[in-house]
């Protein structure tokens, strides 16, 4: 079972991550945006780290919920608001037991993620940070399956056009290029699945 601590041990892994790999997700999102994606993914992980340290949520729900605020407060790009949703969507669907099986957790973040494509209206296949998450929640808990799925999903983006969010200005020219949001994606998917082994 899971406590608010495993998620807050996901969350600061993902934020080292993210914050070793800002300048890589800049360089992509330079390529089909606006050059903002790791400084606004490590800004936005900072915060929610330091919001966790500062006053750690007792259980898992509001850990996610605090975390998802965090983002949405602190990332003014299209990014902020949807891992902000993500991670709103998750803490919400656990209320507040203290400690959750991996199959409600992987019940909760499946429902953060179908929360992400109402707020952004993107499906599969859009070129979107969902081409890496919704692989991977649907095999959850299962995570170093999660972990594969997610890495794929992202490697999968290069080839497709853009159908949503400022990329999808590109047009054809989006093609051939790693999505950000992908990439990031899978660097969350990463932490899950390392935190939880
Ligand atoms: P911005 O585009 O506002 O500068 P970021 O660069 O931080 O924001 O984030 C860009 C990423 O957000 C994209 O690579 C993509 O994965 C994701 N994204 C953009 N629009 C959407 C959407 N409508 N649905 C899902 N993800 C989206
Ligand atoms: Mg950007
Ligand atoms: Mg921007």
């Amino acid at each position: 079972r899971r406590d608010a601590e495993f998620i807050r041990r996901w969350l600061g892994a993902a934020a080292e991550a993210i914050t070793r790999d800002a300048s890589r997700l800049t360089e992509l999102d330079s390529a089909i945006g606006d050059a903002d994606h790791g400084s606004n993914m490590r800004r936005g992980f900072t915060a929610v780290v330091a919001a966790l340290t500062e006053e750690p949520p007792p259980d898992p729900g509001h850990t996610l919920l605090v975390a998802g605020r965090t983002l949405i407060s602190t990332v003014g790009g299209a990014s902020g608001p949807l891992y902000g949703t993500l991670l709103r969507g998750a803490g919400k669907a656990l209320g507040d037991e203290q400690t959750v099986a991996d199959e409600r957790l992987a019940e909760a973040l499946r429902a953060g993620v179908d929360s992400v494509a109402r707020l952004g209206g993107a499906a599969a296949g859009d070129k979107t940070m969902l081409d890496a998450l919704l692989p991977a929640v649907a095999v959850l808990p299962d995570y170093a399956a999660a972990r594969q799925a997610a890495e794929e999903g992202a490697k999968a983006t290069v080839p497709l056009r853009a159908r949503k969010g400022r990329a999808s200005y590109l047009g054809e020219r989006s093609m051939g290029h790693l999505d950000p949001g992908a990439a990031s994606s899978a660097l969350l998917v990463v932490a899950l699945a390392e935190t939880a082994a």
